[in-house]
Parts: C-alpha cells; structure tokens; sequence
C-alpha cells in the first residue's frame, strides 16, 4: 500500500516526465453529479420543469394590472382576446428554458404586421416575435423569431397559418450594477420549430415600436409575459427549466 502511494506521488510530481496522456485519471472530474431528471417525451415536458399552462387551467397567469387573466381558455388552448390585454405569469423568472407552442390563425386577415401578431416577452421587456409570416413579408427584424426591431432570425422557418408551431428558448437574464448600470446584457437562443434562428445573441434592452432604449435596471425575476395585438393568436404546452 505503502508503495502504491508512493507511486502515485511520484506521478503527480512528475508531469514532466509522465503526461496527462499517460494518466488519463488525473484529468476525471467526479463533481458534481449531475441531477437525474426524466427527460419530455413528445409534448410532454421534463420532470422538473415548470408548467405555466397544460391546457386545463390559467391559475398561474394574470392581466399585468394584477386582475384576472383574460384570454380565452378552449379545447386545452388559450386565445388572445382583442382589447383584453397581455397575460402574464404571476411567478417571476430569471435564466430558463423555455418551451411554447403557437398558432396564428387558420383564416388569413390582414397582412404585414397585422397577420398574426403576438409576442412572448421574455421579462415583461424582451420580445421574441410572434407572426404569421408564412409567405407574408414584413421587416425582417421584426418577423417572426425575430427580437423585435434588433435581431432578424437566421431563417424563416414558419409553417402555414393554422398549424402549431413551438419556440425552444435559452434565456440568459441581463445582470446590472449595483449603481443601476448595465453588468452584462441578455443573452437570446431561439428554435424555431427545432431550428436554429436566434443563435446566442446579445438583447440591446427593451423592445419597442419606436426607438431603441436603453436597458433598466430590474431584479432578476420577473414575469414572462404574452402580447396581446388585436390578433387572436392561440398557445398552448407553456414550460420552462429554471436555469
Ligand atoms: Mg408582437
């Protein structure tokens, strides 16, 4: 035994002699372990996500002026219902990923950015575009899976009006100052129906119609939020992973 460690101290102060490649236990990391979860299986989500709406029940939303949520919930699907407002979840969150189903509807109206218009705002602030832009043109940088009026989406990987459709999200929260400045921005990963389209970018701040402000300080949780524009825009199988 007592050679054994011998032995063991000798390689450990003999890199120079005995390379990593010799001594491939050196470079196993056993910590941490990671948690074993059950992974989702088609619609169904992974054992430890969070689901903000299965198609029975809006408990966990409401109207941003604290009342209730209201949108229409049908057949395990809510719809937007024009002049109600945004909805958005009461729990507040900070890095997720986040899965969401969407369809615009099956009978055209409108064209441009009337045709299908909702948004998902990651933090009440930041939006991932939600259009009908299926051989619809509008400005790239805000169609669908575009962070509206600053990222354009790699591709345009729409499906036809009435079909669902699914964004994969990877959220990375901004983080700020103590002085209220700006730390380090948002960072954005989105698929699109399984494809790449927003590929790790950088949030610039708010979105807006007009302009382009400048980050707020905020705290880290805050509510994911659905846009309501006019357009009745049905979601459906909500959940995220905090990261
Ligand atoms: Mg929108």
């Amino acid at each position: 035994m007592k050679n054994l460690n011998l032995f063991f101290a000798f390689i450990l102060v003999s890199g120079s002699v005995f390379s990593q490649e010799w001594v491939p236990v050196l470079t196993e990391q056993w910590e941490p372990v990671p948690k074993i979860i059950t992974p989702g299986n088609g619609s169904a989500p992974p054992s430890d996500a969070i689901v903000l709406f299965d198609g029975s029940s809006m408990d966990q939303w409401e109207n941003p002026d604290g009342g209730p949520a209201g949108w229409e919930v049908k057949d395990g699907i809510i719809t937007v219902v024009k002049g109600n407002g945004e909805i958005q979840t009461k729990k507040g969150f900070g890095d997720v990923q986040l899965h969401i189903e969407w369809r615009t509807p099956a009978e055209v109206v409108g064209e441009g950015q009337g045709r299908g218009n909702s948004g998902v705002f990651l933090q009440q602030r930041y939006e991932v575009q939600v259009l009908d832009n299926y051989e619809n043109i509008t400005y790239p940088n805000g169609q669908a899976g575009s962070v509206y009026k600053q990222h354009i989406p790699l591709v345009n990987a729409c499906l036809p009006p009435g079909e669902w459709q699914t964004y994969d999200i990877i959220y990375t929260a901004p983080r700020f100052n103590e002085n209220g400045t700006l730390f380090s921005p948002a960072k954005l990963t989105v698929l699109h129906n399984g494809v790449l389209i927003q590929n790790h970018i950088s949030i610039k701040g708010p979105s807006e119609y007009i302009g382009q402000p400048p980050y707020e300080a905020h705290d880290i949780k805050q509510s994911l939020m659905l846009q309501e524009h006019s357009n009745p825009v049905s979601y459906r199988n909500i959940w995220l992973r905090e990261l």
